[in-house]
């Protein structure tokens, strides 16, 4: 017999069409349209004419066994066991009785999963892990999540807005946050205080080194130890040191600061995708509960809702209405902070004759 030849072994991504619902899997790729006849509820129609309705409930997103029991009984109730997750921490569930829907909508609420997160809703923020999970975090992105989400519930269950808003917060500056219609991210304002002791037993200077982007870290001996130096007029207190050296400690209750930047988007629906940009910083980074920066978002949000056209996502409302309105519209104070002064800066800031923010 001929010798089979060594075959991969292949660790990416599992099937995913043996968990999948089997009306989904009889018909993947075959749907002629979807529809949402309510708010968290979506409605796909085959080519072959089977339905099947989608909830779609919040979820904590950070899951302890007890909540994943109490979401796999209704799947057992309701769905041939069957769940989904998406992107962003939602739960589905789907059934092909439209009967079903209501009573499935009211099982959720009552178990606290709240059904919501469709169409022009505020759908649920996405957060990185937080001081659960990561070793660098400035604040906690989920808690940042929690304490928004209990005061803008209402939409989330709603269809209100005048297109989506994906919101993303991020636990420290330079790692997970993404682009988000509005982003909460972790803002340090004072370079790192480094705790000599410990340099020479737990970092690699040289990685150290390297890892700063403005060049601002030096090899340096500090009391007879080999240690690290900083040039504070350098640093942009960005904090890519304390991953590699913990000893390099950026993070400090007073300083480390809460910003908000609006207009970000990564898909290139109508328009095309932009980055973020600041409009709030140095706001206390307040646990447990960011009254401060849940204030300013909530206000961003209704005004969002009260000025913007028709399926203007953020950033286009403010490419719209200029930041110059949009600062005197939301009573947000611009200062020094906002101007780009970063050395690269040459590349974004507008070079023509005409100034504009
Ligand atoms: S954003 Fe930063 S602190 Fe938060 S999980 Fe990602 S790497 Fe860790
Ligand atoms: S905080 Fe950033 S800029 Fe400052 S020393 Fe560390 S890596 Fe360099």
């Amino acid at each position: 017999m001929a010798e089979q030849p060594r075959m991969p072994i292949e660790s990416g991504v599992p099937d995913p069409f043996q968990y999948m619902h089997p009306t989904l899997r009889r018909n993947f790729g075959q749907w002629k349209y979807h529809d949402r006849p309510r708010p968290g509820v979506l409605h796909h129609v085959s080519h072959n004419g089977e339905e099947i309705w989608t909830v779609k409930a919040a979820t904590a997103r950070q899951l302890d066994v007890f909540t994943m029991r109490s979401l796999c009984d209704i799947a057992d109730e309701y769905c041939l066991g069957r769940i989904r997750f998406t992107m962003r921490g939602n739960v589905e569930f789907m059934v092909t009785d439209e009967s079903q829907v209501e009573p499935l909508i009211k099982r959720c609420e009552e178990a606290g999963f709240p059904v919501g997160g469709t169409g022009n809703s505020v759908t649920m923020p996405s957060h990185t892990q937080g001081w659960i999970h990561c070793d660098i975090p400035g604040s906690d992105a989920s808690g940042v999540v929690k304490s928004l989400m209990d005061e803008i519930m209402h939409e989330f269950t709603h269809e209100e807005m005048p297109n989506r808003v994906h919101i993303t917060t991020s636990c420290c500056q330079i790692n997970c946050g993404g682009q988000g219609d509005i982003a909460i991210n972790v803002q340090h304002t004072k370079p790192p205080k480094i705790n000599h002791d410990l340099v020479a037993n737990v970092c690699e200077r040289p990685s150290v080194v390297a890892r700063c982007p403005v060049a601002a870290i030096r090899p340096a001996m500090v009391n007879g130890r080999p240690s690290l130096e900083v040039d504070e007029k350098k640093c942009i207190c960005c904090g890519a040191c304390f991953p590699p050296c913990p000893p390099m400690q950026i993070n400090d209750p007073e300083h480390s600061k809460v910003a908000i930047w609006i207009g970000g988007k990564n898909s290139n629906a109508r328009s095309k995708p932009m980055f973020h940009k600041l409009v709030a910083a140095g706001i206390p980074n307040n646990a447990p509960r960011w009254p401060e920066a849940s204030a300013i978002v909530k206000k961003i949000l209704s005004t969002y809702k009260e000025t913007a056209k028709d399926w203007e996502r953020v950033g286009d409302w403010v490419e719209r209405i200029g930041w110059k309105r949009f600062f005197e519209l939301t009573e947000l104070p611009f200062t020094k902070y906002h101007l780009d002064n970063w050395r690269g800066s040459r590349h974004s800031l507008n070079s023509s004759a005409h100034i504009r923010f």
